[in-house]
């Protein structure tokens, strides 16, 4: 029986999710989120950027003060780790950001519909039994942990990113199966807290998707860090009893197979859509190949009325681009048009030192047969970030040869992520090197670093 109207019905309280949901209210629509979780904010808040965030800025804050300090003249005395401490500051801040979208649901009358949502038909969405009518539906219900085959993510040896975001001791032996986002952020956690970890990675460098000098770059520096690399290796198998786990690794191109122990084992080789017991057979909702929603631009499903964002959908599982589609969708739904440059969606690392990106990469150019010029400049030379003791790294532009348009910036280095704010704010406004290389930049910032490496897209940086 139907009970109550919306013109809006959201599945999933993700960055998606809740995002879309303020702005369609905002809008003047009547909106309700569905949310089978305890609490709101999905992945991103309770088990993905938002703890891991904490985690990284704890681990790095003990890591600093114990083999950091004495080199700036700070003597700390004697540093120990308080784990318990650690993750009750996490599950602190988790715990004030989920309640923190409570709140904008309240401001924002919108209803929180608590349970698993069922598409029942193209106009009705069912939870706990009862059935809601809405004008349309928008499927924001995520992404998942991929497994491999044979290998079971028990979350107590064998764990995912969210097991590995809850261990209750440091591991001695730790062996992370994949080097990419996850893997490098999670591994230089327990690094830091002591962990000897080593990546397995079945490419031939970290980071894959990254500019090929920064992956480089990245490798030698978390290397130099303590964590060990087995590259273009695959794990094939993994089983755990009651002591840790036995892993046999392969070469990724096949051969002698080669056996290690770990105490805990982290499975981080990538995320898939969520489409788990959400009804897309009752009303024929068509996903590709990997299970992703299939959408139009406007984020448009087969079915009228249908819409998905965010990572159910294709494109980079990030939480920007799944707040950005939110946004742009409410509003496409008001009338308005909205549109979404895939080309500038930043990604970021945020590992020590940080890796930020956005644009082409250096390989993409070179593939595609565009002409470009490329200006690097090393943190090395910048006076702020010698005050900060943060040498390592560079910022690298690369620019149309002929027009100077800008069309990627890749920065490995402290604050990358913030850094790489400036150039997608100016690549948004079509920006040339020349434009950032005369803006002026305040002395002494990292930001210098920005504006010297623009410089040296004409060959022309003034500190080397
Ligand atoms: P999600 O955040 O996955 O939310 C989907 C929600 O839908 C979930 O709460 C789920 O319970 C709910 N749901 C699913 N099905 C139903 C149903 N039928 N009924 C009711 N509710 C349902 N991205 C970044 O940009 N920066 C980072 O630093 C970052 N760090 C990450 C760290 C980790 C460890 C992980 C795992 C991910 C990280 N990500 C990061 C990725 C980011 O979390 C995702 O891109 C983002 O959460 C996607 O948002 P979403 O709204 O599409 O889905
Ligand atoms: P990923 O795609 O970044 O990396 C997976 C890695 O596993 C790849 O390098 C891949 O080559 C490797 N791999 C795959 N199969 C393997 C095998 N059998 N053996 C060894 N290596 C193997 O995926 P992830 O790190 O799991 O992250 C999932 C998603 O979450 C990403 O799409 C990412 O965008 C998002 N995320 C983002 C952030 C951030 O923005 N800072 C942080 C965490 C997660």
């Amino acid at each position: 029986m139907s009970e109550k109207s919306y013109d809006l019905i959201v599945i999933g309280s993700g960055p998606g999710g809740y995002v879309c949901a303020i702005r369609a209210s905002q809008l003047g629509m009547k909106v309700a989120c569905v949310e089978k979780r305890d609490t709101l904010g999905g992945t991103c808040l309770n088990i993905g950027c938002i703890p891991s965030k904490a985690l990284l800025s704890t681990s790095e804050k003990y890591h600093e003060a114990k083999d950091g300090f004495a080199e700036i003249g700070i003597k700390a005395g004697k540093i120990e780790l308080d784990l318990k401490g650690m993750m009750k500051f996490k599950d602190s801040v988790v715990g004030a950001n989920t309640k923190g979208i409570e709140f904008l649901f309240k401001k924002n009358k919108i209803d929180w519909l608590k349970g698993t949502g069922v598409i029942k038909a193209k106009d009705i969405v069912e939870v706990g039994g009862t059935e809601y009518k809405t004008k349309n539906i928008v499927i924001a219900t995520g992404s998942d942990v991929v497994s491999l085959s044979g290998i079971e993510i028990d979350e107590k040896r064998i764990v995912s990113s969210t097991g590995a975001l809850e261990l209750d001791s440091v591991p001695k032996e730790m062996v992370v199966i994949g080097g990419g986002v996850i893997g490098l952020e999670l591994g230089s956690v327990w690094s830091r807290l002591g962990a000897n970890v080593t990546v397995v990675e079945f490419q031939d460098q970290i980071l894959p998707g990254m500019d090929g000098e920064i992956r480089k770059e990245a490798g030698k520096i978390f290397k130099r860090q303590g964590l060990k690399f087995k590259l273009s290796t695959k794990v094939t198998s993994a089983k755990a009893s009651t002591k840790g786990v036995d892993l046999t690794l392969e070469p990724a191109a096949g051969g002698k197979a080669e056996k290690l122990s770990a105490d805990i084992v982290l499975v981080a080789v990538g995320r898939k859509a969520y489409t788990d017991a959400l009804g897309l057979e009752n009303v024929g909702v068509e996903v590709d190949e990997r299970g992703r929603i299939k959408t139009d631009q406007h984020f448009k499903t087969n079915i009228e009325g249908i819409y998905a964002i965010g990572d159910v959908i294709a494109g980079p599982m990030l939480a920007h681009k799944a707040e950005d589609e939110g946004v742009v969708l409410a509003e496409i739904l008001d009338g308005q048009s909205g549109h979404i440059d895939y080309n500038l969606i930043p990604g970021v690392v945020y590992t020590w030192p940080e890796v930020a990106s956005i644009g082409q990469t250096e390989e993409q150019l070179k593939e595609s047969g565009i002409k470009y010029k490329t200006g690097k400049f090393p943190f090395m030379a910048n006076g702020r970030a010698r005050a900060m003791n943060a040498l390592d790294g560079f910022v690298k532009i690369l620019a149309d040869a002929k027009t100077d348009r800008v069309l990627g910036c890749h920065i490995i280095g402290p604050e990358a992520g913030t850094l790489i704010a400036e150039v997608a704010l100016g690549m948004e406004f079509g920006t040339s090197a020349e434009d950032i290389a005369r803006t002026c930049h305040a002395h002494p910032t990292l930001e210098e670093v920005v504006k010297e490496a623009a410089l040296a897209v004409d060959g022309r940086p003034i500190h080397v």
